[in-house]
């Protein structure tokens, strides 16, 4: 059986490690010259760093005894330490109810308890159809609370007002949670009753994030498998319904592979799988046109000190500055960094392709961020030795209202091609973190070697079909029924 996969990030190289491990053909393309996509890491000035914060976290048993299979013990268990920072003011995050009274102080807080109230006797807690995430969140938190939390930060991170953005954001990443709860477990500190993202710790490997999909690859190989990077696949060729192999986008002529594949499993963007396809009807192809991807720049900072702030990641929710989130690698796993006299951090900037910020020279970028960061207080006397900057098109795939029936128009159609897998971030036009897409790569290499028939395109969507439980901790994988498999995270 010969499988075809576009794409090297978590979800295709889940699903060629599982196929390899099968028994399978498998021959890996991808566009650019790294494994591991978004979750990639790099070295810069002697530290291992992320494209951006990276936190693993599943309740998944399959998800996680799969991580650990590829991880082995190179890694540290993190705890946790997040805040947001918002009015010259730094908040726990998950919010802590006595950390949140005592920074928005007495009347403030009276307000937002006022505003919750009211929300919660006048709305009650019945979903809205095609609601939007800002009432999703004002009917949960209360306007206050929602201004002050969700909306200037959702606002930088998505570039549209929260009234245009889809409900289906706040219910994959926040979900069940409510204030009570989040008041509920801070008080009563009961880890078994802790949501799923007020758990504290998470497992990180010592060779950064990327070193996953690193040793991933590695395992293919041994398997048999065949991984050609700088490859990118133009469009997947098929007869009539049945998918038969790939276009590749050459340097100078587009050429079909002289090789034929019985499947494809593509984790290119979903909107440029449409574009190559040919005779797609007319309102498919409208559909893809109407989704977006959001852009994210990191700029990363090498500091003149050791000692900057103990968060592994901050949030900006501040309006006055433009950036969204900086990351602290020093913080991930310090035991690494002992003999170091500096911290690498980053600046996430989120932007569309036509905004200025997107063409900006990497030295004034460089400088925007020490600036900002200095605005904020994050950096006060210590020097920025060097500054670095990455680009990443397409990383967020955008859920405005109303964008459902246009992923919903173009799964219908590709569903009808037999042998084509669409799966991952870009490639399913899902929100994924990690473990969607390594569980969209398990479960399409299972659709492939035993026709299980799983529908991915449920895959992060139906929050119901997790069956085991188990979580990663020091001594390995711990079964763990109680624990939520909701999330909350505004990023
Ligand atoms: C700033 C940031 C922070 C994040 N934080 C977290 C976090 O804390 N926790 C977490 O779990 N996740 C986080 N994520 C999400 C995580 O990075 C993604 O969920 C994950 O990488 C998605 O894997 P994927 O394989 O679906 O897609 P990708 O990682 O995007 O991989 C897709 C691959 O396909 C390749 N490709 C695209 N088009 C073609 C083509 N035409 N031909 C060949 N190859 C092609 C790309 O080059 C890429 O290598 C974060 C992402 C970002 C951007």
């Amino acid at each position: 059986m010969r499988v075809a996969i576009i794409g090297a990030g978590p979800a295709g190289m889940t699903a060629a490690l599982q196929l390899c491990r099968g028994g399978a053909d498998v021959t890996v393309y991808e566009a650019s010259q790294h494994i591991g996509g978004m979750s990639r890491s790099l070295d810069l000035w002697g530290h291992r760093v992320d494209m951006g914060p990276h936190r693993f976290f599943s309740t998944d048993a399959r998800v996680n005894g799969l991580w650990l299979d590829v991880v082995g013990r190179d890694y540290a268990m993190v705890n946790r330490l997040t805040r947001i920072y918002y009015q010259d003011k730094f908040f726990h995050y998950p919010l802590r109810p006595f950390d949140t009274l005592r920074n928005i102080g007495l009347s403030k807080a009276f307000a937002c308890t006022l505003s919750y109230v009211k929300e919660r006797i006048l709305r009650g807690q019945s979903p809205h159809e095609n609601e939007s995430f800002e009432s999703w969140c004002v009917r949960r938190f209360g306007r206050k609370l929602h201004e002050t939390f969700f909306k200037s930060y959702s606002e930088k991170l998505w570039g549209i007002p929260c009234d245009e953005l889809s409900a289906d954001f706040a219910a994959q990443r926040i979900s069940s949670f409510s204030l009570p709860e989040a008041i509920l477990s801070a008080i009563s500190n009961r880890r078994a009753a802790q949501h799923k993202t007020l758990v504290d710790s998470f497992a990180y490997p010592f060779g950064g994030t990327g070193a996953v999909y690193d040793k991933m690859a590695d395992q293919v190989r041994h398997l048999g498998g065949t991984i050609a990077l700088n490859t990118p696949v133009r469009r997947v060729v098929h007869e009539g319904y049945k998918v038969t192999g790939l276009e590749l986008a050459g340097h100078e002529n587009n050429c079909t592979t002289d090789e034929s594949f019985d499947h494809v499993v593509s984790t290119m963007p979903l909107t440029s799988l449409v574009r190559g396809m040919q005779d797609a009807p007319s309102d498919v192809v409208d559909a893809a046109a109407q989704l977006r991807f959001r852009n994210t720049l990191l700029v990363f900072l090498n500091i003149d000190s050791s000692e900057l702030f103990d968060d592994q990641w901050l949030y900006i929710h501040d309006p006055k500055v433009q950036v969204g989130r900086v990351t602290n690698f020093r913080n991930w796993v310090p035991d690494l960094y002992q003999d170091q006299s500096t911290s690498v951090i980053a600046c996430e900037y989120w932007c569309d392709h036509n905004d200025a910020i997107w063409s900006t020279n990497d030295d004034e970028l460089i400088e925007r961020a020490t600036n900002e960061l200095r605005s904020t207080r994050l950096l006060n006397s210590e020097r920025v030795l060097a500054g670095h900057v990455e680009r990443l098109p397409r990383c967020y795939p955008v859920y405005r209202r109303g964008y459902r029936k246009h992923v919903d128009r173009i799964s219908d159609h590709l569903r009808q091609y037999s042998g084509l897998l669409p799966i991952g971030r870009y490639g399913s036009f899902k929100y994924n973190n990690q473990d969607h897409s390594i569980l969209m790569g398990i479960l399409a290499a299972e659709n492939i070697l035993n026709d299980a028939r799983h529908d991915l395109w449920n895959v992060n969507a139906d929050f119901t079909q997790y069956h085991e439980r188990a979580v990663i901790a020091a001594e390995g994988l711990i079964s763990q029924p109680q624990v939520s498999s909701h999330a909350m995270a505004i990023a």
